[in-house]
């Protein structure tokens, strides 16, 4: 079985995989280098750099499965894959506890102010008073969207005596009798909740889930947390909300457009803002490479 790495994985994944195949790491092929190349091999491997296109595929005349060590499969032509019987494997439960612990990471930025504390600091001053925060005790956190990274999210905040709602179309029984997340309509969590935070993949049932008339529903102490995809929240309408002072504050990880160049969040002082990094965490990184390993072999038998 040879397996091709077309985009640096972690090594701990090739490792993995040289114990059943052989392997040949090449990343940052050109196109035509890898349409040369892919021939060769059962399985290709890539992250989001290489496109795995219709070409590729027809090139890889002994291709049994194509993996992307990562979430989304936007850079592979599942189709054309398919119709030839290659299997695509994804690892997306790999950043699941990395997002998790962003979104307390913005929360907690958010409540004790550490943006706002730290440009203190290293502008020389000792602002004590001015910088009194707020605790996520007792707060109301509403999850749309309870799949793996909604629920890590709700296991986590059990543990800073967080109050939940959860809004999501396949309700999760557990989830709930675990955490004590109560399932609401969604306009219920938008006016109830003192934190929202969205879970829900980007299709067009989810497209501006939270748009004008939804963000215009959260209370004024309100703060909204995106780490899902940009698109799911109406940025335009978000900033409006922000500038008028209709909800407390927002903090993103995701943006309609990306990076989000020229985009008035930039100069609003009401955001915690953080480059798309869910799921950058050294060992996310590692589980997507061991996890996409571990289901290659089993794919193969
Ligand atoms: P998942 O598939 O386990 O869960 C998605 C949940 O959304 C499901 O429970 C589904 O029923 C629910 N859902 C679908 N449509 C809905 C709707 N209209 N309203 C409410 N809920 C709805 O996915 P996951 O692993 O939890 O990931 C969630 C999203 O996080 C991903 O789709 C991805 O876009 C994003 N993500 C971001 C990063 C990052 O770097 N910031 C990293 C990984 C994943």
């Amino acid at each position: 079985m040879k397996v091709l790495v077309a985009d640096k994985i972690h090594e701990d994944g090739v490792k993995l995989l040289r114990e059943f195949a052989k392997v040949d790491v090449a990343a940052g092929l050109k196109p035509a280098e890898l349409i040369a190349k892919v021939g060769g091999y059962e399985i290709l491997i890539v992250r989001s750099a290489t496109r795995v296109t219709k070409e590729v595929i027809d090139a890889g005349e002994r291709l049994k499965v194509i993996v992307r060590a990562g979430v989304g499969l936007d850079n592979i032509d599942v189709e054309a894959a398919e119709s030839r019987g290659i299997k695509v494997i994804n690892t997306p439960e790999a950043p699941t506890v990395a997002v998790a612990e962003l979104v307390f990471g913005l929360m907690l930025a958010w409540v004790r102010r550490l943006p706002e504390a730290d440009a203190s600091m290293k502008a020389g001053k000792w602002e004590k008073a001015r910088l009194t925060g707020s605790e996520l005790r007792g707060k109301i956190l509403g999850i749309i969207g309870t799949g793996r990274i909604g629920r890590a999210v709700g296991y986590k905040a059990k543990a800073f005596l967080m109050d939940l709602l959860a809004y999501d179309p396949v309700q999760n029984a557990e989830f709930a009798e675990r955490t004590g997340a109560k399932y609401v309509d969604l306009d219920t969590l938008l006016r109830e909740s003192d934190f929202v935070t969205l879970h829900v993949p980007l299709m067009p049932q989810t497209r501006h889930i939270v748009g004008k008339r939804e963000l215009e529903l959260m209370k004024p102490t309100a703060v909204l947390i995106n780490t899902s995809r940009g698109g799911v929240v109406d940025e335009g309408a978000l900033v409006e909300v922000l500038k008028q002072g209709k909800i407390a504050g927002a903090c993103l990880d995701v943006y309609e457009k990306e990076p989000p160049v020229d985009s008035q969040l930039l100069e609003l002082p009401n955001v915690v803002l953080t480059p798309h990094l869910g799921a950058s965490t050294h060992e996310a990184q590692r589980d997507a490479a061991v996890f996409a390993a571990q289901k290659i072999k089993e794919a193969i038998g």
